[in-house]
């Protein structure tokens, strides 16, 4: 063997060990909160991937979307007809076109009734909250409510909250928390949302 061989060999024996080591650590089975954050593109795009994952294993999904429920979606297209993904839309546009506070809340608490049901059922495997971040930056949710249904939601169940600036509460308690960071975006050259790209 040649000594780049055998250096390389060595090198995974110890990748080998501490991968083996870390699989060995990680017994505990449950449910997850998992955040998607910060300003990078890629929050509710890996959110609806990780719904296409759970439906592709035959299990029950919920999606709330807050704020851009009115908005095209190509993910929901695709799969609003499978028959275990159920989904929520808030009935208002965003929330700087309806600039009503009061319709916003009462908009808001109402398809926070659907994400409250789905994180109280023990059948469904994956929510994902999206955008819910705004509701609690501009206080049309509280953030007791929602620490509260997330803390007692069944164990299996595994919850994906996506926004921007999300609430340290919500980060304190989640188990995989990602921050998107925007080294660019199309749209700061003035480039379009492509549909079935963006959107
Ligand atoms: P995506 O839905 O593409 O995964 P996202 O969820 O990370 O994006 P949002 O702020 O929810 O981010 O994005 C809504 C829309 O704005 C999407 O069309 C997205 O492509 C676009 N977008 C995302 N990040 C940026 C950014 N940094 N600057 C401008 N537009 C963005
Ligand atoms: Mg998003």
């Amino acid at each position: 063997m040649s000594d780049r061989d055998t250096r390389h060999k060595a090198s995974m024996q110890k990748l080998k060990a501490r991968v083996d080591e870390k699989v060995a650590n990680a017994t505990e089975q449950r449910g997850l909160i998992i955040v998607n954050t910060g300003n990078g593109k890629g929050k509710t795009t890996a959110a609806w991937g990780t719904v296409t994952r759970a439906l592709g294993y035959g299990y029950r999904v919920g999606v709330v979307q807050f704020i851009k429920g009115l908005w095209e979606c190509g993910e929901r297209n695709r799969l609003e007809d499978d028959p275990n993904l159920d989904i929520a839309i808030m009935a208002t546009g965003f929330t700087w076109d309806t600039q009503n506070r009061a319709a916003d809340t009462q908009a808001c608490k109402e398809v926070w009734e659907d994400a409250a049901r789905m994180l109280a059922d023990p059948e469904v495997y994956l929510v994902v909250l999206d955008e819910i971040t705004y509701m609690l930056k501009f206080g049309y949710l509280d953030i007791d409510t929602v620490r509260e249904a997330l803390k007692n939601r069944p164990r299996e169940q595994t919850v994906i909250v996506t926004g921007r600036n999300a609430h340290r509460d919500i980060v304190a308690m989640a188990d995989t928390v990602t921050d998107m960071q925007e080294v660019r975006h199309a749209f700061s050259d003035g480039i379009q949302a492509r549909r079935g790209i963006d959107f």
